[in-house]
């Protein structure tokens, strides 16, 4: 019995090794090159690309084919700001006092899943109750269907800021978070905070340094870090190996953060030439989140939809965004794609790329900036975001021309993540 299942179980690693899979694409955008291929097969062994080959190849009769000789192919698409634990509703800020971790984890499953259906093969998930650690390793392990997931675990504020978790709490419910609780005052505290993050398991670290739009505080774009506390959370995280990404809607507060070493701004609303000077001068990644901008000033005009003090900033600071990223990208600023999602409905991170483009992106830089350019800001580019030879077979295709038309962003009809189709027909056998 034992010898039976042994022979079994070699010739199932016999036949996964020497599968291969030739995908047709009607057309293919790589990643690196700037025109467009017609007519080409990937072939995918494992979980990596092999070859890209001109016209449509096939192999034995073990191999598989996949038909997407009508559709756009590009790499699998890269979102460096979703929070995978919430979604934007009426009540999200009462939900901190009636769900329990295993609501939001539950609740999580289906947020990930949704948005490597949209076509979002790898995502940063830039900071929730720590729920986020779990959901990767559960996505990690193959126990759920969702992007392969580099997590900054819980944000790190100061007392008072951006991500202190108690903020706007009545005063009995407030109490005094600290490192743990990813809330530092001082260098002592931010080196513990960023080696708290380290044990928790984190991938990379995300820090608030400027105020925001939906936190309990009246303050939106205000610095909240010094240049000391910066300089310690950088210095410790090169020591564990960890990106900075840092949330800064105020120009003083990002000019402090990339001084400091950051790998990436988020949101960068109030960005002024001298921040982008300084951007172009540290080679910091831009990471924009037009979508959220627009949505949380969409939100606002409902009547209620935000609590009293988080209203008039979701409606001064969201509709900025899109202009400030236009400047950027023009200035030479590095882009790389990140959206939010969780501020607004999961899956709809696709709708930044049109933002993006009416902002004056042309629609191959877009497509760049959530492929090889997001790649490069994880430190991954030699793994993902082109496809390649070498390369892990992240692969998406869409219904359309997404060069001429950006509504194709939203018709994802096939998703490959790390050779594994997990989305679309015209799978057969050959
Ligand atoms: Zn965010």
């Amino acid at each position: 019995m034992r010898q039976l299942l042994t022979l079994l179980l070699l010739a199932a690693t016999l036949t996964a090794a020497s599968q291969k899979t030739y995908i047709h694409c009607g057309t293919l955008i790589d990643g690196v090159s700037n025109t467009p291929r017609t007519n080409v097969t990937i072939v995918v062994e494992g979980n990596k690309i092999a070859v890209v080959q001109p016209g449509f190849t096939t192999g034995g009769a073990s191999d598989k084919v996949i038909d997407l000789k009508r559709t756009t192919v590009t790499p699998g698409w890269m979102d460096m700001h979703v929070h995978l634990e919430g979604e934007t509703n009426k009540n999200q800020y009462l939900e901190e006092f009636t769900l329990n971790p295993a609501d939001f984890a539950f609740r999580s499953v289906g947020f990930a899943r949704t948005t490597l259906m949209a076509g979002f093969t790898t995502v940063r998930d830039l900071g929730g109750t720590g729920v986020n650690i779990a959901l990767r390793n559960a996505v990690n392990s193959g126990i759920i269907q969702g992007p392969r997931i580099f997590t900054a675990g819980k944000s790190i504020a100061t007392t008072g800021g951006h991500a202190d978790p108690t903020s706007g709490y009545r005063a009995d419910l407030m109490g005094d978070p600290g490192p743990e609780q990813g809330v530092i005052n001082g260098p002592e505290d931010a080196r513990k905070a960023v080696r708290q993050r380290y044990k928790e398991g984190s991938d990379l670290i995300k820090i608030t340094a400027s105020g925001g739009v939906l936190s309990m505080a009246k303050n939106g774009s205000n610095p909240q870090f010094t240049e000391e506390e910066l300089k310690a959370i950088i210095q410790t995280a090169k020591d564990y190996g960890f990106k900075v990404a840092a949330h800064s809607h105020g120009a003083e507060a990002m000019k402090r953060a990339v001084r400091a070493g950051v790998n990436s701004i988020e949101h960068g609303t109030y960005m002024d030439d001298e921040a982008i000077a300084l951007f172009k001068q540290y080679g910091t990644y831009y990471v924009p989140t037009i979508t959220a901008g627009k949505s949380v000033g969409d939100s606002a005009l409902i009547p209620g939809y935000y609590p009293a003090i988080v209203t008039p900033k979701a409606l001064a600071v969201g509709p900025l965004i899109q202009g400030t990223f236009g400047k950027a990208y023009k200035a030479g600023v590095k882009i790389a794609f990140g959206t939010d999602a969780g501020v607004f409905g999961h899956g709809k991170n696709w709708r930044e790329f049109g933002y993006m483009i009416e902002a004056g992106m042309p629609a191959m830089d877009a497509i760049k900036s959530a492929t090889v350019a997001a790649a490069d800001l994880l430190g991954v580019r030699d793994v993902v975001g082109s496809i390649e030879a070498g390369k892990l077979a992240d692969i998406v295709a869409v219904d359309g021309d997404p060069l001429k038309d950006s509504g194709a962003f939203g018709r994802v009809v096939f998703v490959m993540k790390d050779g594994k189709v997990e989305k679309g027909a015209g799978v057969k056998a050959f």
